[in-house]
């Protein structure tokens, strides 16, 4: 057991990536905090995995996040592992690209990882203990046509990530973000198959990415075995961002 006591939060964790996150994390014995907007899918994962909990959190909602952490806290007393995966797209070419497009992105994506991150350093910071994975997307590297807003909330997030990995390093959090490329997933399943097979041809293992390829690089990077690894970005995209 791999993370026995410790305590994890994931956001988006209803459904897809972080769902699977909060399974694997259990399943090496940690206690799982399970935050989404989501609340019926939320409470279904949460009575799957042993031991999880679901808390209703808009991530983008500033004095609901830092009630929700107050409350996670004083439920558990610590929180050891946050991972930020709560994202949405609302993918537009740039000439039909609306301001509302552009902020329902942004807050959910980067401003939600910022103010969820926030609430919890603090504790983090006391315990003198963190760690921090951040769910950014391959993206945020590469960029994307119709998704600029999606594509700058990812680079925002990898940003975000390289900076609080060189100001919490003297507290022993490390900070680090995955970068997975095509997992399917709710968000993957509604584009076309002609999207997906263009896809295909350009990785090289020649598969779509799992939510388990993605959660085990999590675990890892949650585990002491990545305890001198910080600020890195780990893409999870069968090669094919390299
Ligand atoms: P998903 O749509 O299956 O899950 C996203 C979850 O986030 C949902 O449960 C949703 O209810 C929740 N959520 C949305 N807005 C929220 C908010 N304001 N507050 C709290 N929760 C909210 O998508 P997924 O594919 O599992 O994506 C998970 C993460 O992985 C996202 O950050 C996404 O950008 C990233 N990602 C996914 C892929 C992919 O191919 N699926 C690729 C790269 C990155």
């Amino acid at each position: 057991m791999q993370l026995e006591s410790r305590v994890a939060v994931i956001t988006g964790g209803a459904t897809g990536i972080g769902a699977d996150i909060g399974r694997k994390l259990a399943s090496e014995g940690a206690k799982v905090v399970l935050c989404d907007i989501d609340t019926a899918q939320g409470e279904a994962t949460a009575s799957s995995i042993r031991g999880a909990k679901f808390i209703m959190l808009d991530v983008s909602q500033d004095n609901v996040v830092n009630e929700v952490v107050d409350r996670i806290t004083s439920e558990y007393s610590r929180i050891d592992i946050l991972v930020n995966n709560a994202g949405v797209t609302r993918d537009r070419l740039m000439l039909r690209m609306e301001r509302a497009d552009w902020d329902f992105v942004i807050n959910v994506n980067l401003t939600g990882t910022f103010l969820v991150s926030r609430a919890i350093i603090k504790l983090m910071v006391k315990q003198k203990y963190g760690r921090i994975i951040n769910i950014a997307s391959v993206i945020g590297l590469t960029g994307n046509s119709g998704q600029a807003n999606y594509a700058a909330s990812k680079a925002g997030i990898i940003g975000f990530t390289k900076s609080c990995a060189k100001e919490l390093a003297s507290r022993n959090i490390t900070v680090n973000a995955v970068a997975p490329g095509f997992i399917e997933t709710r968000m993957t399943g509604n584009l076309s198959e002609e999207v997906k097979q263009n896809y295909l041809k350009m990785i090289p293992l020649k598969r779509f990415g799992t939510t388990d390829d993605v959660a085990s690089v999590v675990l890892f990077l949650a585990s002491d075995a990545a305890s001198y690894i910080t600020g890195q970005v780990m893409t999870v995209d069968g090669g094919l961002v390299m």
